[in-house]
């Protein structure tokens, strides 16, 4: 596999959602048959190791890397969504944002006890929704083996709440 550089894949948009933050957006990447294929091919390389059972994403861009990481590695994917998303019955997980709480869903028979789990998302910034859904991983009987991001925005310090697990992510920004 050819070594491209992902930062140059990547769309940053100053100020969105509101002042002050500068959005990373991964859509340049999805349209870009080399940017996509590559990394899809190295998360899921990282994944390979780990002896992972099934892939697990939250909503909605997990879902985008998540789906193409578990074809690759010939395993299956488990959304984790906001509440009220979910058709089937689940069990949930409530975790605290900046003002207020929210919860994260998965269907009650989405992991088996025991099963190792790789959770995919586009982007690590304080940790909050890695580590309610490892929480909620862990809350159904799942093992955490390794949480694994594109993007990585190091000077909010995710990896501090992270600490116990196992993380990649491909490209950082302070
Ligand atoms: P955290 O919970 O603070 O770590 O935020 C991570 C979550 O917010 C992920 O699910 C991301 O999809 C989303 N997110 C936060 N900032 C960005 C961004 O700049 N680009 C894309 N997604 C973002």
């Amino acid at each position: 596999m050819s070594k491209i550089d992902l930062k140059k894949e990547i769309r940053v948009i100053k100020d969105f959602p509101k002042k002050g933050v500068s959005f990373k957006d991964v859509t340049t990447i999805l349209k870009s048959p080399k940017a996509l294929k590559y990394t899809i091919d190295e998360m899921s390389d990282y994944i390979e190791d780990k002896k992972v059972d099934i892939i697990v994403g939250p909503e909605a861009r997990g879902f985008l890397f998540g789906v193409p990481i578990a074809t690759k590695l010939n395993l299956g994917f488990v959304p984790v969504r906001k509440p009220g998303k979910l058709p089937f019955q689940t069990h949930n997980v409530d975790y605290d944002l900046e003002y207020g709480t929210d919860k994260l869903e998965v269907h009650v028979d989405g992991i088996q006890k025991g099963q190792r789990i790789a959770v995919v998302d586009d982007l690590l910034a304080t940790g909050g929704t890695a580590l309610a859904t490892s929480r909620l991983m862990e809350k159904v009987g799942g093992e955490v083996a390794c949480l694994n991001f594109i993007i990585e925005l190091t000077e909010l310090e995710g990896r501090k709440k992270l600490n116990k697990y196992d993380i990649q992510s491909l490209v950082t920004y302070e």
